[in-house]
């Protein structure tokens, strides 16, 4: 229901309430008041009556009486009349019922219960009663009247009230017209229509309303403007971040990817890391556990990759590891496993060869396979690799176990150049001995367990021995002698070789010293590494000993690999100016099996190249050792250097290589590496001892050789 007909309705009916509350009580008061009009009209008439029909009754004239009578009947109050005489009627007229009942003198109106009531007035003259008067009077005309009345008020009330109603309409429609547009635009702004305007007509409360909603209105469509733009930025923003999220997240998943297979294989090779490798162990452990299976693995390292590496640099070595890797995958079946430990470290896993014997044909095939020379940069190198075999569950049930017995079993086939070994529990003690080398080598150092032995080299044109060869051993305390061989591999590894060869030195400048006051005039040649050939404080290291144990730089040799100065040429070309700049000689040692170029043995400021005895030892049975042998002497002598032959163990060798001309020789024939007491021995009985310079050659075969 709307406001302006709740507001007339109301107005209506609070009118109708008053108008029966006042028509009521008006009506009542009025009724009230005519009923009493009426008596007092009624005694009066009663006594103008009387006062009128007197001189008819004492004339006793009742033609006149009749027609006061009928005169006084036309009266609408009055039901009847009747004159009396001495107690006897002279003319009545009106109601015949009302005349029948007996008459009530009565003067209270109220008590006149059947609307009529009966008033009297005597007949007098002079306090003398003569009759009376009896007039009936009825409330029934007044009563029309009244009614009539009545009528006429409620008509009147009724006319009020539409005026009232009609009035109180149009102040609703006024104020509600104006209600009626608020709405209205309310209901607009309601459904989006926001910034709508009411005309705003007059200054008054509503016309003020209109203005602060129009006000509101402006407000809210700012608002919903700022709001709308806020909301697209931020759907803009969202499309523009759910794009990014999933460029991200599918960029992660293949980064992820990428990741799991970097953390699983190396970079280099491609093949699984130690980390695979295990895995797949354990895996192969469970499967040949529950099938009571047999399997093998190996561990596989170069033989001659630190070499490559420090000659001819990183690069080639990348190349020798990636053609491995090749070698290697085409040596083995899809189900095996081949990975990169580390370096040059391989480790296979062969899960379908169940015995020694399968495995030892995987491991032929692969020897061949890397045997094989490499070309590298135009070169071709021979590589060669030595393989360690464990089976399971023979040799271990657990992948520690059978990967460090893989291990051992590499280890023993690398030393004794044996190609492939098998393990067996034999080879544990080598693998704990290591181990113990390992842990107990910076203590040697530092614990005077170096010792040094010592070879001589025998001049070709003096037949004397014109200098010795320092060679370190380990006088270890439970192991005994110790060859470096075994521990100089360890000692690289562990970073120990400065300490290690500054150890040497001392030792080798202490008995220097020592033979220089006893009157013997020996050379000693000490073996540096490659980490002192690159060390820039190692030049005033050596002079700072030299000063110390007062020996002339002429006395001391230093025998330096070719591998050893082409890993870092510039330094090491550096060092040996140096070096050579303070008197000291230098030797290239295991002359042959490197890779230095002619170029830089010409730059080199070198004394002497000593032949690798690989080529020595076999001179005399193979043809090409001995053209090797041959042209090193040439080209040595070409660049105006020493030669000297190293492993001479016979006769055979010993004059070959007189005929090619070499310088001097070192080897067993002529003498073994000894203590230095020993040596002193050795040089007073030897042939090429220093108190035999005229001994002949054939003396001296016989004499060397026992
Ligand atoms: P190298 O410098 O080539 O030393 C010669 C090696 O050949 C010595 O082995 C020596 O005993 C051995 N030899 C000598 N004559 C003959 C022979 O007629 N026939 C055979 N088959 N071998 C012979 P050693 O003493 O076991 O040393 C092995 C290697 O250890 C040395 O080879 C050298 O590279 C290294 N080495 C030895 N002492 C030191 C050292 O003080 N410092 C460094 N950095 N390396 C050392
Ligand atoms: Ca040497
Ligand atoms: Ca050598």
């Amino acid at each position: 229901m709307s406001f302006r007909l709740k507001t007339i309705l109301g107005i209506v009916l609070i009118q109708a309430i008053l108008l029966l509350i006042l028509n009521g009580y008006g009506f009542n008061a009025f009724k009230s008041s005519s009923n009493a009009e009426l008596l007092k009209r009624a005694q009066t008439t009663t006594a103008l009556f009387a006062s009128t029909v007197h001189n008819a009754v004492l004339a006793s004239d009742l033609a006149a009486l009749e027609s006061f009578m009928d005169e006084i009947l036309t009266n609408h109050d009055i039901v009847y009349a009747r004159v009396l005489a001495r107690g006897v009627v002279l003319a009545q007229g009106g109601d015949p019922s009302a005349l029948a009942k007996p008459f009530v003198d009565d003067s209270s109106f109220e008590s006149v219960t059947d609307s009529v009531f009966d008033s009297h007035a005597d007949i007098s003259l002079a306090t003398k009663k003569y009759g009376r008067v009896e007039l009936g009077f009825t409330t029934k005309a007044m009563e029309k009247v009244l009614t009539e009345a009545r009528h006429k008020l409620f008509i009147f009330d009724a006319l009020a009230m539409a005026l009232v109603t009609i009035f109180s309409y149009l102040l609703g429609l006024y104020l509600t017209r104006g209600l009626a547009t608020l709405k209205n635009a309310s209901r607009r702004v309601a459904e989006g229509q926001l910034g709508y305007q009411i005309a705003v007509q007059g200054a008054d409360e509503l016309a003020q309303t209109a203005a602060a909603f129009n006000d509101m209105s402006s407000k809210l469509a700012v608002l919903d403007e700022e709001h709308r733009r806020a909301e697209s930025e931020i759907k803009l923003l969202n499309t523009e971040l759910e794009k990014r999220v999933e460029l991200r997240t599918t960029q992660l998943a293949s980064l992820n990817k990428k990741l799991e297979h970097q953390s699983l294989h190396d970079a280099l090779t491609l093949l699984p890391n130690r980390t695979l490798y295990h895995d797949r162990l354990d895996q192969a452990i469970l499967i040949a556990h529950r099938n009571t299976q047999s399997f093998a693995l190996m561990a596989l390292d170069l033989d001659r990759f630190k070499e490559i590496n420090d000659s001819l640099g990183h690069h080639a070595g990348d190349l020798v590891l990636q053609e491995t890797a090749e070698r290697l995958k085409t040596a083995l079946r899809h189900s095996d496993t081949v990975a990169r430990m580390g370096g040059d470290e391989f480790a296979l896993l062969l899960p379908t060869a169940s015995s020694a014997d399968e495995a030892a044909v995987v491991a032929k095939k692969i020897l061949l396979l890397l045997n094989d020379p490499l070309v590298i940069d135009g070169r071709s190198i021979n590589i060669g690799a030595s393989i360690g075999i464990a089976l399971f569950p023979q040799h271990g049930d657990d992948a520690t176990t059978l990967v460090r017995r893989s291990d051992s079993a590499m280890y023993v086939a690398k030393r004794t150049h044996a190609g492939y070994v098998l393990y067996d529990s034999s080879l544990d003690a080598e693998d704990a001995e290591r181990l113990t080398l390992h842990m107990d080598l910076r203590h040697a150092i530092s614990h005077q367990q170096l010792v040094l032995h010592y070879q001589p080299k025998i001049d070709f044109s003096t037949r004397q021995v014109s200098g010795v060869e320092a060679l370190v051993r380990w006088q270890h305390p439970r192991l005994g002698l110790i060859y470096p061989d075994a521990f100089i591999p360890i000692a690289e590894k562990a970073g120990m070789m400065k300490p290690f060869t500054l150890a040497v030195i001392e030792l080798a400048l202490k008995q220097s010293s020592v033979w220089t006051q006893a009157g013997l005039n020996l050379t000693i040649a000490v073996n540096i590494s490659a980490i002192n050939l690159q060390d820039p404080q190692f030049p005033a290291d050596m002079a700072a000993m030299l000063h110390t144990h007062q020996v002339l730089p002429t006395n001391i040799e230093l025998e330096v690999t070719e591998t050893a100065i082409m890993s870092e040429p510039l330094k090491a070309i550096e060092n040996i100016k140096k070096l050579s700049g303070m008197g000291l000689q230098i030797a290239i040692d295991d002359f042959g099996t490197g890779y230095s170029s002619m170029a830089y043995l010409r730059k080199l400021l070198v004394a002497k190249i000593k032949i690798d005895k690989s080529f020595v030892m076999d001179m005399h049975n193979n043809k090409n050792d001995e053209v090797i042998v041959r042209s090193t002497v040439d080209l040595g002598h070409n660049l105006g250097l020493t030669v000297v032959a190293e492993g001479v163990e016979t006769q055979g060798a010993w004059d070959k290589l007189k005929e090619l001309g070499c310088d001097s020789a070192q080897g067993y024939f002529m003498g073994r590496p000894v203590a230095a007491a020993e040596l002193e021995k050795w040089l007073e009985r030897s042939p090429w001892g220093l108190t035999n310079p005229d001994t002949d050659a054939n003396k001296k075969t016989v004499q060397g050789s026992s």
